[in-house]
């Protein structure tokens, strides 16, 4: 008996041990998976994200005017299983540690994120071509191809010119040599 009003006693003292949500905001640690967010100034629009999703709520269409795609994250179908985030190669989509996702049904088509990210015209031939990030840039193109200084310079650049200029800069250089 004596050992029930000592842990009565101790609790009185401590206070309450769990969190007073929903009065005050619970603690949550930093790397909780929460929320999926996507940066579309680092989007190449490869898809990888949407193909590994196991709840199939990511979904990237071109637009209607062919000036870009859109990206959507529907929070609804989204398992918050990390996939995207671990397989997207520039590091653009990740997990906030934000866990407030209840909505009710009705809204289940208005919980979700979206973007359109617009192509950039090629500087060679005026094709649309999706943004190549500089840090991707910097891995693919390790090393620098001879002649090529401003790696920036090829990124305005869709592939096939950026492959005609590579080489140009290339026999211009081992004709220099
Ligand atoms: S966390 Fe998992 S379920 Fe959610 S969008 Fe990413 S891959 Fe899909
Ligand atoms: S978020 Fe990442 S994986 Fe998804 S399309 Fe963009 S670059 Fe690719």
């Amino acid at each position: 008996m004596l050992g029930i009003f000592k842990i009565l006693l101790r609790n009185l003292r401590q206070g309450p041990a769990t969190h007073p949500f929903p009065f005050a905001e619970a603690h949550t640690p930093p790397r909780f998976r929460g929320r999926v967010t996507m940066l579309p100034e680092k989007c190449v629009g490869c898809g990888v994200c949407a193909h590994v999703c196991p709840g199939e709520a990511i979904r990237l269409q071109p637009s209607l005017d062919n000036t870009g795609y859109s990206f959507s994250i529907w929070h609804n179908s989204c398992a918050l299983c990390g996939s995207c985030r671990h397989f997207c190669p520039t590091g653009a989509i990740s997990l906030t540690n934000d866990w407030h996702l209840s909505h009710r049904q009705s809204e289940k088509y208005t919980t979700a994120e979206h973007h359109l990210v617009p192509y950039l015209r090629c500087a060679g031939c005026g094709e649309p071509i999706r943004m190549l990030p500089p840090e991707l840039a910097a891995r693919i193109y390790a090393h620098k191809p001879p002649g090529v200084e401003n790696l920036g310079e090829l990124m305005k650049l869709c592939p096939a010119c950026r492959r005609l200029e590579i080489l140009k800069r290339e026999a211009i250089a081992a004709a220099n040599a």
